[in-house]
């Protein structure tokens, strides 16, 4: 299928079976805001979940969660460079009044490029982006004669920077009103409580903590679905070291990044690293794990050595100390003493890591035979991620059959997400099962009354076979847990 076509069906898909929803679209919606429905909330628990559990739990290295409030006080962004720094470059049409982000316009017009002349305008490109050279930005587009998709000119104003934090107001009369931003990271809750955590946690360095929560950003050019939205949530984890020792862990974490990424059930080859050119204003490495989305390799998660930027900058700016008191003993016998940490950050996007998910999931099969035409959308999660684990379907209403398979629900329904359904055909329940993707349906008929067995259907093979009733958790249980 074109990529093209592939992200509009993959939209379109999450719409018809509960995943992703335009976000109030009664009233024609809202531009990258989005909803998630009754399966893609299950999806993105389960996603959220295990991330959480596979840093928090299972990790060989010490690290905690945390669940800090959206709202900061606003010297916070001060410190942490995001009021002087957090701006993309942007260019206006002057005939159109559209907006857009100098490297996504660029971008979008070396696609249209031959390969070697593309490669050749986006190294321009990231040199002049480097330099912050907005006159050459200019100046590239207009050589390039690069026009407007909307006004169809080249008339543009010059290259200016716009600050993607949204603002609001705390405070109930105007004059004591006080400006605040939503926040357009959730690292910025972890530094702040970074002593907090080491004091009441008593945590050893090297240690990490980690947070999930929502995230803002005043997105000019937001397309791609639910790649980049105005309201996101990000899955963050700051890890502390001793200084000096950032590059060894920056390499540890690039590698345990990916370790996770391919317990996801997704081929190596889907992935690439990509290291920044520009580095952010906080870091001295950094580099972005990509994945092959519908619409090519971009970014998902990003790896970065952030040095002792941010709690320096807080120490600065709140006067309270920062420090650490290492009492290990360096190689001359010395105790390392107080010191700053430093941190390496990963930061994944938990909406992207659910577009990534229903991309590769999402699959049209042809299942036509001589006899007749048939054919199927499965999305074939891993059972572990899969927002219905189960599906348990009586033959018919009568017969006592939803009777038994109430009691399997009963039985299942403690460990997993099940349901149940007795409408239709068992052919189009099938059906229907496949395109949310649960990975197993059972169906309880008339020979279960007198042997307790059961027919399991398996979802990528459509294989059926006959296993005890009693069985079906396990079997069940056994692949979650995979
Ligand atoms: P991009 O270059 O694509 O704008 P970024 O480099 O600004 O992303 P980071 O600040 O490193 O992104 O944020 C970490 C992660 O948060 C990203 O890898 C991405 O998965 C996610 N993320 C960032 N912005 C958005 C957004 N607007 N919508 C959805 N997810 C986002």
């Amino acid at each position: 299928m074109a990529n093209e076509n592939k992200l509009q069906a993959i939209i379109a898909h999450a719409k018809e079976y509960g995943f992703v929803f335009p976000s109030s679209e009664i009233y024609d919606g809202m531009g990258a805001v989005y909803d998630y429905g009754q399966w893609g909330a299950e999806l993105k628990r389960n996603v959220r979940d295990y991330w959480w559990r596979w840093m928090t739990q299972m990790n060989e290295q010490n690290i905690v969660g945390i669940d800090a409030a959206i709202f900061m006080h606003p010297t916070t962004w001060k410190a942490s460079g995001h009021v002087d720094n957090f701006s993309d470059p942007m260019i206006d049409n002057k005939d159109s009044k559209k907006r857009y982000r100098v490297d996504h316009l660029i971008e979008g017009f070396a696609e249209t490029l031959p390969q070697e002349q593309s490669e050749a305008l986006l190294a321009e490109m990231d040199k002049l982006i480097a330099a912050d050279d907005f006159a050459g930005l200019k100046t590239l587009i207009e050589n390039n004669k690069i026009k407007c998709a909307v006004s169809g000119t080249s008339n543009w104003t010059d290259v200016r920077q716009f600050n993607l934090m949204f603002s609001t107001e705390v405070g109930s009369v105007a004059e004591e009103a006080n400006t605040i931003y939503l926040r357009p990271e959730t690292a910025q809750g972890i530094f702040v409580n970074f002593l907090n955590v080491q004091k009441s946690g008593r945590m050893k360095i090297p240690f990490g903590i980690a947070q999930v929560g929502k995230a803002f950003r005043n997105e000019i050019v937001a397309r791609g679905f639910i790649f980049r939205m105005r309201e996101f949530e990000q899955m963050e984890m700051q890890f502390f070291v001793r200084p000096g020792t950032q590059k060894q862990w920056y390499e540890y974490w690039k590698e345990k990044r990916m370790e996770w990424h391919m317990t996801l059930g997704i081929p190596a080859d889907r992935y690439r690293f990509h290291d920044h050119v520009k580095l952010a204003h906080y870091a001295d490495a950094a580099c972005d794990i990509e994945y092959n989305f519908p619409m090519g390799f971009k970014e998902l998660e990003g790896i970065h050595s952030r040095t002792d930027f941010d709690l320096k900058n807080h120490q600065e700016y709140s006067k309270k100390k920062m420090q650490y008191f290492d009492a290990d003993l360096d190689e001359n016998g010395k105790a390392y003493g107080n010191y700053i940490p430093y941190v390496i950050e990963t930061s994944i996007g938990l909406d992207r890591t659910i577009l990534m998910l229903m991309s590769e999931a999402y699959e049209e099969q042809d299942l036509s035979t001589e006899e007749k035409q048939d054919s199927r959308v499965v999305m074939k999660f891993i059972p572990r991620l899969a927002p219905i684990k189960l599906a348990v379907l009586p033959l018919t209403k009568k017969d006592g059959l939803p009777e038994i398979a109430n009691t399997l629900m009963q039985e299942c329904k403690q460990h997993f997400k099940c349901f149940f359904e007795e409408k239709d055909t068992i052919g189009k329940r099938y059906r229907r099962m496949d395109a949310i993707g649960t990975p197993f349906c059972v169906t309880i008929d008339h020979q279960t009354k007198e042997d307790n067995t059961v027919t399991i259907r398996y979802r990528d093979s459509m294989e059926q076979e006959r296993v005890p009733m009693s069985e079906v958790k396990n079997i069940v249980m056994k692949a979650i847990n995979e």
